[in-house]
């Protein structure tokens, strides 16, 4: 697992409680004792389901599957946040998601809080038949507790637009005649999706990177050479230069960002390598990612792994080991699979200078902190990452409204927010933007607080 949400929300909190600026109306005994209440009600999660769906499975069996629903905060909203299928899922580490997703919100002004779900299987594993009974008995294990105002699920690793949609089929027969359609988001579009849904996490990876690297360098160019910081140092290196990403995952989210980078005429990179789950191709001429989208798309989603599917790609590329990917000399590393992908084991091989979050918790805190000590430029999960909620937040919004969008206006007000929360979190609007993982932090754990303190939650 990645970075500990709960040891960074108490940093925060201990920065925070110092700051005699913040929460003025809080002072002596009183103020260390809301904050020691701040960090118990944001360090734990307001509810754990668990259950063990009963499933029926093709060959007779009967078999019974842990499933997770928890759900941290909803001081802001209704809980929120994907559902996970895989193998590796487990109550501590859906808790921690569930956190980051109360925290993603609050930093980006999404109101809803945060939650998170996960099943434990390879979805692989499972016929169609099978993973439709697993999506139509999570609904219904959790169905009291799940609900357009309670808590609204949306795709994760594992799970896309055609398990949202049997699961909101589900939800629509449990609960006849209620406003189904805001229950899950990431839908079809037929069945109420938003136009742009599927596009959006990858599409904000990308955009944050481009601000970074861009809007961010050019506008802040002056603070950035006036100060004395690793980090400024890091992004002024890399200012009108022609960068080298390599991107971990070509899913739903890397292949976006491989695209979004092709086309990009701001930054002057190239993606000299990406990877699945299976093997690295690294092309230092840079890949030919259309031809790459073009053949997962008909190879159930995998990239190609050897010779000859190289040539039925026709992509010329070197094939190398899946996890020599993170250690290439690139400039810019893209994570987009799994989380605790960078850690104690290879943080010490990692060569790129700037990191993007595009998964949720890739990088674990001790890489983190090893890292940041070296001046390596960590663009956080919550910041990073958030496009896919934020997309979420329109669906449900369209839901409500029976009114849709076009693509090109969810993309803009989809940049619009990610745009004005770059905007708070970077320096001329709150001291030293540095590590931004903290800043990021700082910002949403603020926002979390004032909201409990003005509910009187802290008494
Ligand atoms: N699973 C995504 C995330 O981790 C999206 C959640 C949502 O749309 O609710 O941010």
């Amino acid at each position: 697992m990645g970075t500990n949400t709960s040891s960074i929300v108490e940093q925060s909190l201990t920065a925070l409680l110092d700051d005699s600026t913040f929460l003025p109306e809080l002072s002596g005994e009183g103020r260390s004792k809301a904050f020691t209440s701040l960090t118990s009600i944001l360090s734990t999660p307001n509810h754990v389901h668990k259950s063990f769906l009963r499933v029926a499975l093709q060959d007779g069996r009967v078999i019974r599957i842990p499933a997770f629903r928890v759900q941290h905060n909803n001081i802001i909203g209704p809980y929120k946040g994907g559902i996970r299928f895989h193998n590796s899922v487990d109550e501590d580490e859906v808790s921690n998601l569930a956190s980051l997703m109360t925290l993603k919100n609050a930093l980006h002004e999404v109101p809803f809080g945060g939650g998170k779900g996960g099943v434990v299987i390879d979805p692989k594993d499972f016929e169609v038949k099978e993973l439709n009974l697993i999506c139509r008995k999570y609904v219904q294990y959790f169905s009291q507790v799940i609900g357009p105002e309670k808590d609204i699920p949306a795709p994760d690793v594992g799970t896309g637009e055609r398990e949202m949609d049997w699961m909101m089929g589900e939800y629509k027969s449990i609960h006849p005649g209620m406003k189904y359609r805001g229950s899950f988001t990431g839908k079809s579009i037929v069945n109420g999706g938003s136009l742009g849904r599927k596009q959006a996490t990858g599409k904000g990876v990308y955009f944050s990177l481009r601000y970074m690297l861009h809007d961010f360098v050019t506008a802040e160019f002056k603070w950035l050479t006036e100060r004395d910081n690793i980090f400024a140092k890091t992004v002024l290196d890399h200012k009108d230069k022609s960068l080298t990403m390599a991107i971990q995952g070509f899913g739903n989210v890397g292949s976006v960002v491989a695209a979004e980078a092709k086309k990009c005429q701001l930054l002057n990179n190239k993606v000299v390598a990406v990877s699945d789950s299976n093997v690295t191709l690294y092309n230092a001429e840079g890949l030919d990612i259309t031809e790459l989208i073009k053949y997962t798309k008909t190879n159930d989603g995998d990239l190609p792994t050897n010779e000859e599917s190289l040539k039925e790609a026709n992509v010329k590329a070197t094939i190398c080991d899946r996890d020599e990917l993170l250690t290439l000399d690139v400039d810019v590393l893209v994570l987009a699979a799994l989380g605790g992908q960078i850690n104690q084991g290879n943080m010490k091989n990692i060569k790129a200078k700037i990191l993007v979050e595009g998964a949720n918790a890739p990088i674990t805190g001790d890489a983190d902190s090893y890292l940041s000590e070296q001046g390596t430029v960590i663009i956080p999960d919550i910041l990073a990452n958030a496009g896919g909620v934020i997309v979420s937040y329109f669906e449900w919004l369209q839901g409500r409204e029976t009114q849709f969008y076009s693509e090109e206006q969810v993309y803009k007000k989809l940049y619009d927010k990610m745009q004005n929360t770059f905007k708070t979190v970077y320096p001329q609007y709150f001291g030293d933007a540095f590590p931004l993982r903290q800043n990021c932090y700082i910002h949403a754990v603020m926002k979390l607080s004032t909201v409990l303190f003005k509910q009187g939650k802290l008494y």
